[in-house]
């Protein structure tokens, strides 16, 4: 029996877990909706009362073992089974447990009462966790995300068998050691061969364009500490984020990411930070939107050139030259969009995916990861 991973009866009034009773088996309870409903429904279990997607157990106690489970000679020949496999439509119909059954537990069990006891399991999960934890915390110091990403943790957990945290752990382990293998896949191409692949579009007035840059924001679990709280709000984005400048080749390849930034960050206090513009070769044209005007000094002080569309002076109308001009620029910009709608397609960055507060640490790699992987796709723009 692996005790390594706490689990509990989910039947109300059931003793069972697995550190009281480590020999008992405990069953998953199906994640399919109706079938969960109508294990509930005989477990006497407000439905409410448990989040559909929970990984939760009922103890063996509550069925026939003999003809609900799958493997069950193996199990009683070998003493262990790696996977308990119950017969498909079985269902718990054991409750000794509860003893007035009919009488104390109606259909809809009291919200007030299924609290209580809800309060109760939560301290007694917290006081045997804490100390299950306490022998291997000296060297290890593992915190469980919860939200979002314990759901996929915790899917995780049950593909694999193994407990949530330590799922977590191989994670953000492993995660900058797949990052050290995506970064060189971020290839800083020179000029040469970016004019090689120069999309027609460049060809006839933007072909010095080297890169396109724009800044990228991931939205993440408000901090706790007040000061990290206001480094990190973007007033652009009106929440808290981490902010990364990317950037593109023409042609969709991203050349550059930066490290990540509190949201508060100026798009121009921020190329002018990362690094980026030690990385470009000399008389390289940048292309980026009207945000970035500021920076068209620090790229003159490196003999370089910043391409956007013409600013707007206000009450001052733009010429038709101009107003091309524009249209121009944002219809070749569009690629770094593109790329960037590439970098979101992955489920961890997704617009409004909130990033755990325990994994922003680990999202310059995650970042670097889905940079290297769109590089490896198909390319953006159809030849
Ligand atoms: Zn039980």
């Amino acid at each position: 029996m692996d005790t390594s991973f706490y689990k509990c009866c989910a039947v109300p009034m059931c003793k069972s877990t697995s550190i009281r009773t480590p020999k008992k088996l405990f069953i998953h309870v199906p994640k399919n909706a109706q079938i969960r409903r109508k294990w509930l429904k005989l477990a006497k279990r407000h439905p409410a009362s448990l989040t559909p997607k929970s990984t939760s157990y009922f103890c063996e106690d509550h069925f026939d073992l003999q003809n609900d489970m799958e493997n069950y000679v193996q199990y009683t020949t070998m003493g262990v089974v790696g996977r308990i496999r119950m017969r498909p439509g079985c269902l718990p119909t054991k409750f000794a447990c509860q003893p007035m059954r009919a009488k104390t537990f109606t259909d809809d069990c009291r919200p007030a009462a299924a609290k209580r006891q809800r309060l109760v399991l939560i301290n007694e999960c917290e006081e045997e966790i804490k100390a299950a934890t306490f022998q291997q915390s000296e060297n290890l110091n593992i915190e469980v995300p919860n939200q979002d990403e314990d759901s996929k943790f915790s899917e995780l957990s049950d593909e694999f068998e193994i407990s949530i945290s330590y799922a977590c752990k191989i994670f953000t382990e492993n995660v900058s050691k797949i990052a050290e293998v995506m970064r060189p896949f971020i290839v800083n191409l020179d000029k040469a061969s970016i004019k090689r692949c120069l999309p027609i579009a460049y060809r006839k007035n933007y072909y010095n364009v080297t890169c396109i840059i724009d800044c990228l924001e991931i939205e993440i679990q408000t901090p706790g500490k007040a000061l990290h709280q206001a480094l990190t709000w973007s007033e652009y984005k009106k929440t808290n984020t981490i902010k990364y400048l990317i950037s593109s080749t023409p042609n969709g390849l991203v050349n550059y990411i930066s490290q990540g930034y509190g949201g508060r960050i100026s798009d121009v206090c921020l190329v002018e930070n990362c690094g980026f513009l030690n990385s470009l070769p000399i008389g390289a044209h940048v292309m980026a939107d009207r945000g970035f005007k500021h920076i068209e000094t620090l790229l003159l002080g490196i003999q370089c050139k910043l391409i956007r569309p013409p600013s707007i002076v206000s009450g001052n109308k733009l010429s038709k030259e101009e107003v091309k001009e524009t249209k121009k620029i944002a219809s070749l910009r569009i690629h770094i969009e593109r790329v960037i709608r590439r970098v979101r397609e992955f489920s961890f960055l997704k617009p409004h995916a909130c990033i755990n507060k325990y994994l922003i640490g680990r999202l310059d790699d995650v970042i670097a990861i889905a940079c290297g992987l769109i590089n490896l796709q198909n390319s953006l723009i159809n030849k």
